[in-house]
């Protein structure tokens, strides 16, 4: 008797659909020990030294998808090591051939390469490590417990040594933390350890941890490429009333996301950006990320491609080749209705359907956060 995870919808919000491929996900802990001080997922009694194992059971198998394990809490933390929970879940998941996307910054992964090997046989998993910067004089400062990069990319070359499908998520990227240059050169060294593709995602400011985080920051300002860029980028006083996903403007991403991206490109990879599909450098053909939800921005990129006017009943066609539940598909046709599905796109609104617009609304993203309203 194979214990199961149990598995939530994920994406029931604008927010959620906008920025995130996640279709359902499960957890094996309530907090992290690594104590990142920008983590979005703590909150009172589920961080840090109040983490706990979860119970695991319910056995839901039908029409899981591609299972996110570690999206809101490390599965492979310190307490890994006793409780075995991530184990228990990849061993239901070959016995029950449940494709896997395991996101991780714990070295602690490299204890179960025998199983991860047996599902990369069956195509059935993929494993991101998780990053920020290779700069370690930061890491130390605001990952305080989490495993150093060097650590991490130790952990993907093995991973990858071992056929194991592997890929680096750049997140949060937090412009300022480095420099240009270091930024194409964490890029390259990111694209040669995996050998396939990696990801990134803007900081999502949140009001919980916003003045510890500033903390951290203030307390490494002199070890950071500019400072002054992050300040500018994600000001101190940040308004958090305008943008439910709390990232910063388009002119300060840019600037970090191109090296990366280059450097990516250098040391032979593609590269995916989650925020702004446009810089994505290729199509992935290996690994099980290629499988999940188009984000907006990748519906985005579908309806541009197609250099008309896509109407819904088109649109829906290709959106259900997915599988996204009725819910889902529910929501995406309310906030495909009232316009507001592409702003921040390249899309402009005619009749029931969209097309390519010359305007790019960037800003206009800050409007969703009074729209956000979870399907019921
Ligand atoms: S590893 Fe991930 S889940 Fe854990 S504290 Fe850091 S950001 Fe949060």
């Amino acid at each position: 008797m194979h214990r199961l995870p149990s598995t939530f919808e994920f994406q029931t919000s604008a927010e959620t659909i906008r920025a995130h491929h996640w279709r359902s996900y499960t957890d094996t802990y309530k907090g992290c020990e690594f104590e990142c001080q920008y983590c979005l997922y703590k909150g009172p009694g589920e961080y840090g030294r109040h983490v706990r194992p979860v119970e695991i059971s319910v056995p839901a198998r039908s029409d899981l998808g591609i299972v996110d394990i570690g999206t809101t809490t490390d599965p492979y933390q310190p307490m890994e090591a006793e409780q075995k929970l991530t184990r228990s879940i990849l061993e239901a998941a070959i016995a029950e051939q449940i494709p896997l996307f395991v996101l991780t910054r714990g070295s602690l992964v490299l204890r179960d390469v025998d199983l991860l090997r047996e599902l990369a046989s069956a195509g059935l998993v993929e494993v991101c490590v998780s990053i920020i910067t290779l700069n370690e004089d930061i890491t130390t400062r605001i990952e305080p417990n989490a495993p150093r990069p060097s650590e991490r990319l130790r952990v993907a070359e093995q991973l990858a040594a071992q056929d194991i499908p592997v890929a680096f998520h750049v997140a949060p990227l937090i412009p300022g933390l480095d420099t240009p240059e270091d930024l194409a050169a964490m890029g390259k060294r990111l694209a040669e350890a995996c050998g396939s593709h990696v990801f990134s995602a803007m900081l999502g400011a949140r009001k919980p941890y916003w003045e510890p985080f500033y903390r951290g920051m203030d307390a490494v300002a002199d070890k950071c490429g500019s400072f002054e860029t992050f300040e500018r980028a994600y000001p101190r006083d940040f308004d958090f009333s305008r943008d439910a996903a709390g990232t910063c403007d388009f002119e300060y991403a840019l600037p970090a996301l191109t090296p990366l991206r280059d450097g990516v490109t250098e040391g032979g990879a593609i590269y995916v950006s989650e925020n702004y599909p446009f810089l994505t450098t290729g199509a992935l053909e290996k690994g099980i990320y290629r499988w999940k939800l188009p984000t907006v921005y990748d519906m985005a990129s579908w309806i541009e491609g197609r250099g008309s006017v896509a109407e819904w009943p088109e649109f829906l066609d290709w959106y259900r080749g997915f599988q996204p539940s009725d819910r889902l598909v529910g929501l995406v046709r309310s906030l495909w209705e009232s316009g507001e599905l592409f702003l921040g796109t390249h899309l402009a609104k005619q009749g029931d359907g969209y097309a390519r617009s010359e305007e790019l609304l960037l800003p206009a993203q800050h409007t969703l956060v009074a729209k956000r309203t979870p399907v019921a």
